[in-house]
């Protein structure tokens, strides 16, 4: 491996990689996935996700733009949105990880390729954009509301980033450090006034400085983070919250607007606290996120209820039928999570990771890796048309998983995290090593006394026992192991532990720790106030989040045919599975769906057949065809009650 350490003495080989803070993160090189549910996902990213998004980056000429603009007649040719650039920026950056992962020569190669075709089309004074400021196009810098041109080099930073952090340079580095420079001499303290529409470049930044040792780019991460809020940006017809123009970051106590950039925003904010020593700006950036998990997050991770301009809702807006939940929404929360989670120390954090990851990050791309969600909803009410193999759709419009997409945002984003995936499993403190996400992996931990070396088995979420064998040890250590919030009655080593972190003193080499987490399928109720699924309920097992889907249920029957028996328990069903006992409804369609009866199963409904309904993790559904699909049961008799 071609093993670097950064200036600032880290070990490498991993997204985030603090100077300070509760906890220290592993690198890809540290931890190994071995197999199972994330294995199966890593490999599935190797051949299919980024050969796909490879395909179809080049199929619509997101690629060639660049060949054009080195030419100079890119203003006649150029295809894609004012953001496509960016996309292929992601996709270099999960090329460069799953280069640090693997050492493919083939995709280090195709790196260099890309790298090549866009250095040359960088300006002398380092700017770089494919839409803007080229013969024919409009002045660079015309449009920051929507032109995107800071949101791409952060991408730019984002992947010449995973190149140096795996120990590699290049290309892709060289432009990326002209793009950084040439920023710092037009946006610094002294320069434009300006920030981007699209919140991106601070967290790149931040981390550029970090991989760098040079504080230059963290204090301008700063300043772009600060001069937001002040009204910069236009009034749009979304209002500057959209874009967080509206309130400085540190006036604010919760994430509003566009989800991505609001996440993005924050993940740069806490990056930047803890490079400055900013306990306020930590403390601010942590309210704000943990008040959208309290008010504003689905069950599913999700986050965004507004299909329009792609935003938060008001607190407990959450209407399932009208959910967002952007892919690229939960990557950005999990950013979020997992600055915190190192900052702060609180393995809590974990929690949301492992709910995101599992219901939206693994929910996006289908079976084969050939097609996405973009949005992804809680409850489809009709059956979506089939989208072709050969067809890129409008972004969220596409109810079904879409080859890809005009915006074409998230499969890029899924295909990063996949080949970073091991980084977020585990961390380690001057005590010893923190087991945060459960899967089968080998570890090895550097400690200031030496080296850890463990191995976790597991077939987890299938399965829930973990054995954590410890193979080399320079004596005793701790370990800390994540017991999940919804873990009532996980047991370690045959006691039962309490939800939460769990830790283990004076662990040595040759110990074995057996950790059974409770997979049992569980009833799951929502906050009353959320008042579109009140009266129902939703089945989850281990950290999988159940749906219905049309498919599984008896010919004719649609997935508002029936409601659930009051208080009914799900029932496990195979691995993954649950049935739960229902009641068919039929309902009488009348010409006015309000009246003083039957409020709840419509006027006229009646009760028919008992029946099983079964349920299947969320992730999977919509691999069969067309179908329809709800996440939260309505409940017999719950329809007008308030708990
Ligand atoms: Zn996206």
């Amino acid at each position: 491996m071609h093993q670097q350490s950064d200036s600032l003495g880290r070990a490498a080989f991993m997204p985030v990689a603090p100077s300070e803070g509760a906890l220290r993160p592993l690198g890809i090189d540290s931890v190994r996935i071995t197999g199972g549910f994330w294995g199966h996902r890593q490999q599935l990213n190797r051949e299919a996700i980024i050969p796909h998004a490879l395909k179809w980056e080049t199929k619509v000429g997101w690629i060639d733009n660049f060949v054009h603009a080195a030419v100079g007649d890119v203003a006649g040719h150029r295809q894609g949105r004012e953001f496509s650039d960016s996309d292929v920026y992601k996709l270099i950056e999960s090329m460069a990880w799953e280069v640090g992962r693997t050492d493919d020569p083939e995709l280090d190669a195709e790196i260099e390729r890309l790298g090549t075709l866009i250095e040359a089309c960088q300006c002398d004074d380092g700017y770089l954009s494919t839409r803007f400021g080229n013969p024919g196009q409009e002045p660079r810098y015309s449009d920051f509301a929507w032109g995107h041109e800071l949101y791409c080099y952060g991408h730019l930073i984002q992947a010449a980033i995973a190149r140096m952090r795996t120990g590699y340079q290049g290309t892709i580095v060289r432009v990326a450090l002209r793009v950084a420079e040439h920023l710092l001499a037009t946006f610094g303290e002294d320069g434009r006034d300006d920030i981007c529409g699209h919140p991106e470049i601070e967290v790149a930044l931040a981390e550029l400085s970090r991989v760098t040792g040079d504080p230059r780019y963290l204090e301008q991460a700063r300043i772009f983070l600060d001069r937001r809020g002040n009204g910069i940006l236009p009034d749009i017809e979304f209002g500057r919250a959209y874009y967080q123009d509206d309130e400085p970051f540190r006036d604010s106590t919760i994430l509003r607007g566009h989800c991505v950039r609001a996440l993005y925003l924050c993940a740069a904010a806490v990056d930047i606290a803890v490079e400055q020593g900013d306990a306020g700006l930590l403390r601010v950036a942590q309210k704000q996120y943990d008040a959208i998990l309290a008010r504003r997050t689905y069950i599913t991770g999700g986050m965004g209820s507004h299909h329009q301009d792609e935003a938060f809702g008001d607190d407990f807006e959450m209407p399932p039928d009208r959910s967002y939940c952007e892919t690229c929404a939960g990557i950005g929360s999990i950013m979020v999570a997992w600055r915190l989670l190192l900052a702060t120390g609180e393995l809590g954090y974990g929690d949301i990771i492992e709910r995101t990851l599992y219901n939206i990050v693994a929910t996006s791309p289908s079976a084969q890796g050939n097609a996405f969600f973009y949005a992804n909803t809680l409850h489809r009410r009709t059956p979506a048309a089939q989208s072709t193999v050969d067809e890129a759709l409008p972004r969220a419009s596409s109810s079904l998983r879409a080859p890809w997409f005009e915006v074409s945002c998230c499969p890029t984003n899924v295909a990063r995290t996949f080949a970073s995936l091991a980084g977020l499993l585990a961390t380690s403190s001057d005590e010893g090593v923190q087991l945060v996400q459960y899967a089968s992996a080998e570890l090895a931990v550097d400690l200031a006394s030496g080296c850890v070396r463990l191995s976790v088995e597991t077939n987890y979420p299938d399965d829930g026992r973990v054995l954590i064998s410890v193979a080399e040890a320079p004596g005793a250590f701790v370990l800390d192991l994540r017991i999940p919030g919804w873990a009532q009655g996980a047991m370690v080593d045959g006691h039962a532990v309490s939800p939460g972190t769990h830790r283990i003193e004076g662990v040595t080499v040759g110990r074995t720790i057996s950790l059974q987490l409770p997979l049992e399928p569980r009833r799951t109720l929502p906050d009353s106030r959320i008042d579109a699924v009140r009266g129902t309920v939703a089945v989850e097992r281990g950290p999988l989040v159940l749906c219905s889907e049309s498919v599984d249920l008896p010919d004719g029957i649609g997935i508002d045919g029936y409601e659930i028996e009051p208080g009914a328990q799900p029932r496990a069903d195979g691995d993954t599975g649950a049935v739960i006992a229902a009641r068919l409804i039929t309902h009488e369609n009348a010409a006015w769906p309000y009246g003083a009866a039957g409020a709840g199963a419509g006027a006229g409904a009646g009760r028919g057949d008992a029946i099983d309904v079964p349920l299947a993790p969320y992730y999977a559904w919509g691999n069969r065809g067309p179908t329809t699909m709800r996440v939260w049961l309505p409940e017999l008799g719950a329809d007008v009650t308030t708990r």
